[in-house]
């Protein structure tokens, strides 16, 4: 499988209660390696703007508070087949549909609080990268 990478968030409600260690021991224990990250407050528009998908959804109104509420941790993971093998880690979206010993089943309060955000794709996982970082943040 080809090395790739993928994009990865670190949630308010995981910072909030000092869970960014631990959640990313999870990642590198999976074979992904952080090759950049840092610590950002997102504002609305940037909310909005990175969720833009999901404007039409009935959620989106508290997905913007919730991902506002807070400091996040934006990082880029790599690693053999990393789009796939961090969604893996992370779990399913509901905490109450996600495996044992995933991320949202360990650590995730609801599906909005839900600790974590994965790209889904390539396509996704090159325009999430390229919204928070500089080709120069990515340290491999
Ligand atoms: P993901 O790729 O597993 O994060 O899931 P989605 O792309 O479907 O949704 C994006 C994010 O929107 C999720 O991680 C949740 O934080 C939020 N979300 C999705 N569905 C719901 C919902 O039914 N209620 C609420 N409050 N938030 C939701």
């Amino acid at each position: 499988m080809a090395i790739e990478r993928t994009f990865s968030m670190i949630k308010p409600d995981a910072t909030q209660r000092n869970l960014t260690g631990k959640i990313t021991a999870k990642l590198e224990e999976a074979g992904l390696r952080v090759v950049a990250s840092k610590r950002v407050w997102m504002s609305r528009q940037q909310a909005e703007g990175f969720y833009a998908v999901h404007k039409d959804r009935p959620f989106f109104g508290e997905l913007v508070e919730t991902m506002t509420a807070g400091p996040t941790v934006v990082q880029v993971l790599e690693g053999e087949g990393a789009i796939l093998k961090n969604r893996e880690v992370m779990g399913a979206t509901n905490p109450a549909n996600a495996d044992a010993g995933t991320i949202r089943k360990e650590f995730a309060l609801s599906i909005g609080e839900n600790s974590v955000h994965g790209s889904d794709a390539p396509e996704t996982a090159a325009q999430e990268i390229a919204y928070w970082f500089s080709g120069i943040e990515l340290v491999g």
